[in-house]
């Protein structure tokens, strides 16, 4: 039986990095791959873009209202040796679900890469549901400013670090907008308690 595995950590911790070496490895050892990614998060394009140069063609860009086990995406699901999903934290709840499906009756591993929490610290469909439903997880890690490990994503427009707006605002695309890798005490005093009155 095939596990349903989540590995997870904050922006800028390598995960399309770690996306493309596993696709790399199982290729190189004669597997057959199919990698997805849902169109919620359209940087990139067709492809898997990693900040250090790789990149590789996603398989399926999937609707938010599609589902690997349709007719659609059902003859590219079977006979693969593994399913990876990038930015799984899009995923919907149903989603999740087919990639249990997948894992447990069709004994295809699937392995998910995305972020635990969104800028609020709260999360998202996806990872939810994946951390509710997962065999394995694996942390990846970045660093905050501070030098120590981190957990959370910041989202800062104009400069300032907010808490207010869209679940999803795809940095790059709105030049106003960046993502800012942070530790649990930079978080709570930079971001939470300065936007809460607490
Ligand atoms: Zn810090």
């Amino acid at each position: 039986m095939a596990n349903l595995e989540y590995r997870y950590g904050p922006m800028n911790s390598g995960k399309s990095m770690a996306v493309l070496q596993m696709a790399y490895n199982y290729e190189e050892n004669g597997k057959k791959i199919l990698l997805v990614k849902s169109v919620t998060d359209t940087k990139g394009g067709d492809y898997l873009v990693s900040r250090i140069g790789p990149k590789r063609k996603i398989q399926i860009k999937l609707g938010e209202n599609e589902s690997l086990l349709s007719n659609k995406y059902k003859s590219m699901v079977d006979g693969k040796d593994a399913i990876l999903v990038d930015e799984a934290q899009f995923l919907t709840k149903s989603q999740v679900e087919d990639l249990w499906v997948i894992a447990k009756n069709m004994n295809i591993p699937v392995i998910c890469f995305g972020l635990k929490t969104n800028f609020k610290s709260e999360f998202f469909e996806g990872s939810k549901r994946l951390f509710e439903l997962s065999d394995k997880f694996k942390e990846l890690e970045t660093i905050c400013s501070c030098g120590t490990k981190a957990r959370f994503n910041a989202r800062k427009v104009d400069g300032k670090y907010i808490l207010e707006g869209d679940e999803t605002l795809i940095d790059g695309e709105n030049k106003k907008v960046e993502y800012e890798p942070l530790c649990g005490k930079c978080y709570l005093n930079k971001v939470f308690l300065t936007n809460n009155d607490k």
